[in-house]
């Protein structure tokens, strides 16, 4: 196929032998939030880029370097979403849906774009799951993110595989003392840290901690901790945070270090890591942005939430093999039918059948073909058994109800009982 033909580096299609994983993992996702209370808000996938420089920070990663932009063709500035945070609070704000302390309970999935180098587990076009709660500042909401997170990983069955990191990153008065003992001491050692990170002293200093830089992780050993400058609101908020997920028994370990590639956290941040997935662990990461309303021109309107990234966690279902049984196999019951005048009987009595089993997987053969070719897609369609209409079967009003995967000889059900003796053999739903 000639270049231009291929599909941009780092966006991936998602193949039909992929996508029953997928929506399981979102459909689980959403049957959760439905449960907890939160509603679902769809925002537009390009935005003026202005939106992401005032919300994200100018001296950020994604900013400076990740971003989508363009020109429209009336020579406005536009951005595909780097991430969905952005985006949500200006819609709240634009509908008024938070004015007057309105609680909003909101989340949201789709793509999102950033011009990273494509590897395992990092894309330019990749998907997230995303929530934000708004005008609810106490820990217990921060702490139902994360219980909700705990019971998502255990229902898809990789708990044992997350950790959960927590790290505060306090009020900004907080945060601001904090910052200018950072910079104190990370500019008498200036010369031993690498390049990136000098510039980051000056830019964004507290991204600093986040270094991958062992020189600079060594000198970071001796640096000043922010737990040390906590305020007491700051320190009153992550107490009740860590004393309510003790007491649903979820453990975390403490993340000094930290502090989110965005700037507008405050207070609690937290990361889902694993180490199941090489460089690219971190599965699910939030925190509260207390601040980030009021900066984008809205009412002081606290806010918390968090993003987890659906490719990722697909391939943490692929890697630790959770994949349930339902999702691998595609077709319950495959009718194979013999002639054209069972052809007809098979059509109608399939759709009574799915009248009276609306959740059945039931694939009509299409095509027609020989005795042997129609067994032969039976088969390899995964279906658990297939119905046979033949001659003798149409003659009789029945039809041959064989298991393909071994369990029992062939059997004939009279047509009006087919649906019922379906019920009990196939789990539904
Ligand atoms: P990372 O440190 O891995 O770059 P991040 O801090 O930039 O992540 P967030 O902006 O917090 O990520 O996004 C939340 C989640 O979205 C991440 O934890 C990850 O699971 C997922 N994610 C972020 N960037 C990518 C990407 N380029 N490709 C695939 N998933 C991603
Ligand atoms: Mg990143």
């Amino acid at each position: 196929m000639s270049k231009s033909l291929q599909a941009i580096r780092g966006m991936n299609d998602i193949l039909p032998e992929q996508t029953p994983l997928w929506r399981y993992f979102e459909s689980t996702v959403a049957r959760l939030l439905d449960n907890y209370g939160y509603k679902q808000i769809r925002m537009p996938i390009v935005e003026f880029t202005e939106l992401f420089k005032r919300s994200i920070g100018e001296v950020t990663d994604i900013v400076e370097k990740e971003m989508y932009t363009f020109e429209d063709r009336n020579g406005d500035s536009l951005t595909l979403r780097p991430e969905g945070t952005a985006a949500c609070v200006r819609a709240v704000l634009e509908h008024g849906i938070t004015g007057g302390g309105q609680v909003q309970k909101l989340w949201y999935i789709g793509p999102m774009f950033r011009h990273e180098r494509p590897q395992k587990g990092r894309y330019r076009q990749f998907h997230q799951i995303g929530l934000e709660v708004f005008n609810l500042d106490g820990p217990d909401i921060d702490a139902e993110l994360i219980i909700m997170t705990w019971r998502l990983w255990g229902e898809l069955g990789i708990r044992d595989a997350v950790k959960l990191e927590l790290n505060s990153l306090g009020t900004s008065e907080s945060r601001g003392r904090y910052r200018e003992a950072l910079v104190e001491y990370l500019s008498a050692h200036h010369d031993k840290l690498d390049e990136d990170s000098q510039r980051r002293l000056k830019t964004n200093p507290l991204r600093v901690l986040d270094t991958k830089n062992a020189d600079t992780q060594a000198v970071l050993v001796d640096a000043p901790k922010m737990a040390d400058y906590l305020d007491d609101e700051s320190r009153a908020h992550f107490e009740g945070l860590k004393a309510r997920l003790d007491a649903v028994g979820i453990p975390y370990v403490l993340n000094p270090k930290l502090v989110r590639g965005l700037d507008y956290y405050s207070k609690t941040v937290f990361e889902w890591v694993t180490d199941k997935l090489g460089a690219q662990g971190t599965v699910c990461a939030g925190g509260r942005y207390d601040g980030l309303v009021e900066q984008m021109g809205g009412k002081p309107t606290t806010g918390v939430g968090f993003a987890m990234g659906i490719e990722r966690l697909v391939l943490m279902l692929e890697t630790l093999e959770q994949i349930p049984e339902k999702i691998s196999r595609q077709v319950d019951v495959y009718l194979c039918a013999f002639g054209e005048e069972a052809e007809l009987a098979g059509l109608a009595l399939a759709e009574r059948v799915r009248d009276q089993l609306p959740n059945l997987r039931l694939q009509v053969n299409a095509g027609a073909g020989s005795f042997k070719s129609q067994f032969k897609k039976a088969d390899k369609s995964g279906a658990l058994y297939a119905l046979i209409l033949g001659d003798d079967e149409m003659a009789q009003q029945v039809v041959g109800f064989k298991p393909l995967r071994g369990q029992g000889e062939q059997q004939s059900i009279a047509w009006d009982a087919l649906a019922a003796h379906l019920a009990t053999c196939v789990v539904q739903g």
